[in-house]
């Protein structure tokens, strides 16, 4: 069960749509406080009113990870409303597919900063708080949104694919300096989830593409990769279901 869950307050980013909204509200349907961090502040806040009719507790707060100074007062907000966090969600992220021959230097920047340092930005403004809860004896996620595309290569998706392999050895990496600290790293790898993760995209051959790859497939929804989340972040604390990979049982 998800009970351990009750009592602990979450930031989540890529709260405003697909899979980071979709654990923010079970999350918080567990009794879990959630932080909501993402551009769009009217999505965060119908989010929080939603989740507050329900009976639980959410704070929207709008925020650009690709930029530190909005990074840093997010933080601060977050910390004046409810003080240290316990647990972590890395969910925003982009996806902008396109030959790399056509040089989309705009679209390369934009994923490296959103996938790769945005990640690094709230783990900068977030991981002290989770050594101290660790320290304190509870128990501490941190939770990064990686993708299949860290190791499946695909035509196109060579920029995408490459954040996504920084995210995964990054996750790797951070378990050697946080998990003797007792502060649990949790890398998920989904494969085709039904998102807005494909709506950004301006190649409409690509999108094309992608569409028909769900009519075949049955793409996983958003809510089968906050349920994973929520089992993983409810073992015990000695328990690190460090990686996992999840698609949908067609995708080969
Ligand atoms: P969505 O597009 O629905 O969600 C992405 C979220 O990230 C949005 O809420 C968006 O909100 C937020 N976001 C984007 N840029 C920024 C930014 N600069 N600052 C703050 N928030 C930002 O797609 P998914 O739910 O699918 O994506 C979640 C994660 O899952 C991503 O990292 C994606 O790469 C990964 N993933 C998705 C797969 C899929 O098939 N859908 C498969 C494998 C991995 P806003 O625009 O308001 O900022």
């Amino acid at each position: 069960s998800y009970d351990t869950l009750a009592g602990r307050t979450a930031v989540v980013t890529g709260a405003a749509s697909g899979m980071g909204e979709a654990t923010a509200r079970l999350l918080a349907s567990h009794g879990v406080r959630v932080a909501l961090l993402a551009r769009r502040a009217e999505r965060l806040a119908e989010l929080a009113a939603t989740i507050e009719k329900a009976g639980g507790q959410a704070l929207a707060v709008a925020a650009d990870v690709t930029d530190a100074a909005s990074v840093d007062a997010a933080a601060e907000r977050v910390h004046t409303a409810y003080g240290q966090v316990d647990l972590v969600v890395n969910a925003a992220g982009v996806m902008l597919p396109n030959p790399v021959t056509d040089g989309r230097a705009d679209e390369w920047q934009r994923m490296l900063d959103t996938n790769v340092a945005g990640a690094l930005r709230v783990i900068r403004a977030f991981t002290p708080d989770l050594i101290a809860v660790a320290e304190a004896g509870r128990t501490a996620d941190l939770v990064n949104i990686s993708s299949i595309g860290a190791h499946i290569a695909f035509p196109h998706y060579a920029v995408y694919g490459a954040t996504k392999a920084a995210l995964t050895y990054l996750s790797q990496s951070l378990r050697t300096e946080l998990g003797p600290r007792d502060v649990r790293v949790t890398n998920i790898e989904p494969g085709l989830t039904d998102t807005e993760l494909a709506d950004h995209i301006d190649n409409a051959e690509l999108a094309g593409q992608l569409g028909g790859m769900f009519d075949a497939l049955t793409g996983l929804a958003a809510d089968d990769i906050a349920d994973l989340i929520a089992y993983t972040t409810s073992r015990a604390r000695h328990v690190n279901l460090r990686q996992a990979i999840v698609l949908p049982t067609r995708q080969a």
